[in-house]
């Protein structure tokens, strides 16, 4: 059975709709299909079976500074031959860049992170040691894309990946290069209808399968015997009894809030002590005309990327240069508008723990519409059907996000595998944690990653 506090499964992959718009709440980015397909088929089913995915070329489209833009071509030769005009040597090295970039792919993406991380054990024999030298596992990001290139925007769309996924690129371990190899080389991939598809689908199979979902029902405490075992878990409104209990909520809340301080895993201090992925001021628009010169993800990167970083990171504070990212999927996807018109998602990072209000809210987006109608000459608040915003607030009052961060926590190397929050309660035998929190970390492909983890230590431990 699944408790869920919201009116809809997806949790931060929710939608609404309004007046004829439909619009993806969080992740806009379909990445890694073989993630995808590979949950599926362990059910004898396919994506295909879901949903219809189509292949974006460009894959994006990047703003420099000025507003001057470029397409990130769906064939990643092209995109060297690009690069080659920026910088020579460029375009033979972007090859070799990627053939690292595929090695930690398949070895990590294939192999590491399907490991609970309960263990440093869990990685000590000679293949994943070896691997751990091919996967730079102790360089930064920084060094490693900086030996290879030096042109801005060359290292711009190169370190855009580990940027968003919630640290700085000098932060960031080498290994993540693998994120340019899904990026550049796996692609940016659609589901028609947009990415509460993949939910549908999930939800569809869960269901078909004998799963039950209670929606509306806010888990308030698990109840743990004097033996360590949860036993009950107690919502809003009912208690449930429980064999096996996996929280798929943000973790943080569920260690301190609800459960006693005996059966809590970690300490107060330790949370607070994390690195939190940033937050996001997010809107959801709807505009009362088609827009031109934008594609389906734009990503607006004509400020200074560090600038924006530390404002996140050291010196938490409102963005006064922001990077953002507009979508509009409408685009590719008409039906997710009414005819005529477009649906825009525009995202800012901002830093964890800061809250905003209206004032913040309403300025940041007078700063965006003004910079997109400055670049592309849409006339952006002139036709403004609404504007729905969903920022840090929004965070903490729908999924009791620490920090309110929107993608957990940040990539860096001391929050990597086995120093992640435990997928296993430390107190409680039958006590599971998945999700964005635990290993392997944030994203929805290795969200996925995630439950199939923890289902096979629960076969493991319980089965008998
Ligand atoms: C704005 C945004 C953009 C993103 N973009 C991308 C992208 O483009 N591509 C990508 O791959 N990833 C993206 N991500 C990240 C991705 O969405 C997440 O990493 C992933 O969805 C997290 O899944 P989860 O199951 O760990 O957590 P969640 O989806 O947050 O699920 C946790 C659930 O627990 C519920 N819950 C919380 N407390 C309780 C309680 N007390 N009782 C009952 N239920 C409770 C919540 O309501 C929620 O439904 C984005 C995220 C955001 C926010």
């Amino acid at each position: 059975m699944v408790l869920e506090k919201n009116d809809q499964p997806g949790g931060r992959a929710r939608v609404f709709e309004k007046d004829g718009f439909t619009f993806d709440m969080g992740p806009s980015w379909y990445w890694m299909p073989d993630v995808f397909e590979r949950f599926f088929n362990q059910f004898g089913q396919s994506v295909s079976d879901h949903y219809q995915l189509v292949r974006l070329d460009p894959s994006y489209r990047i703003f420099f500074e000025g507003g001057e833009h470029f397409d990130v071509p769906a064939d990643w030769r092209q995109l060297g031959e690009a690069f080659e005009k920026w910088e020579k040597g460029s375009a033979a090295n972007l090859e070799k860049f990627l053939l690292e970039a595929e090695i930690k792919y398949r070895e990590g993406v294939g192999n590491m992170v399907f490991k609970p991380s309960r263990s440093i054990f869990e990685f000590v024999n000679w293949k994943t040691i070896k691997a751990g030298f091919q996967l730079d596992l102790l360089s930064d990001f920084k060094s490693h894309v900086t030996k290879y290139f030096s042109h801005p925007k060359i290292l711009k769309i190169l370190e855009f990946p580990v940027l968003f996924l919630g640290a700085t690129p000098e932060k960031t371990p080498a290994l993540y290069s693998l994120m340019n190899y899904a990026d550049l080389q796996l692609g940016t991939w659609y589901p028609m209808k947009g990415m509460y598809e993949i939910v549908r689908g999930m939800y569809k199979l869960a269901t078909s399968l004998g799963v039950e979902f209670k929606f509306n029902q806010e888990v308030i405490s698990i109840k743990v015997s004097a033996d360590g075992l949860a036993k009950e878990v107690e919502t809003n409104s009912q208690s449930y009894e429980t064999d096996i209990v996996v929280v798929n909520a943000d973790y943080a809340h569920v260690d301190q809030n609800l459960l006693e301080p005996r059966w809590r895993s970690y300490s107060n201090q330790y949370w607070e002590s994390r690195v939190m992925a940033p937050s996001s001021l997010l809107y959801y628009c709807g505009l009362d005309k088609k827009v031109t010169n934008l594609k389906h993800h734009n990503l607006f990167f004509d400020e200074d990327f560090s600038t924006h970083a530390k404002e996140i990171y050291e010196n938490p504070k409102w963005p006064s240069k922001p990077l953002f990212y507009l979508s509009a999927p409408s685009l590719t996807d008409s039906g997710l508008a009414p005819e005529g018109k477009e649906n825009l998602f525009f995202l800012i990072p901002t830093a964890p723990g800061m809250i905003e209000d209206d004032a913040v809210s309403s300025k940041y987006f007078d700063l965006l519409a003004e910079k997109v109608e400055r670049y592309t000459g849409n006339e952006i608040k002139k036709n403004l059907l609404f504007k729905v915003p969903f920022g840090p607030r929004n965070f903490v009052a729908d999924y009791h996000a620490h920090k309110a961060n929107a993608y957990g926590l940040a990539n860096t190397l001391l929050q990597t595998a086995i120093f992640k929050p435990s997928l296993r309660s430390k107190k409680v035998k039958n006590l599971y944690f998945t999700g964005q929190l635990t290993v392997p970390g944030p994203g929805v492909p290795p969200s996925i990653i995630s439950g199939e983890v923890v289902a096979k230590e629960i076969i493991k431990d319980f089965a008998r």
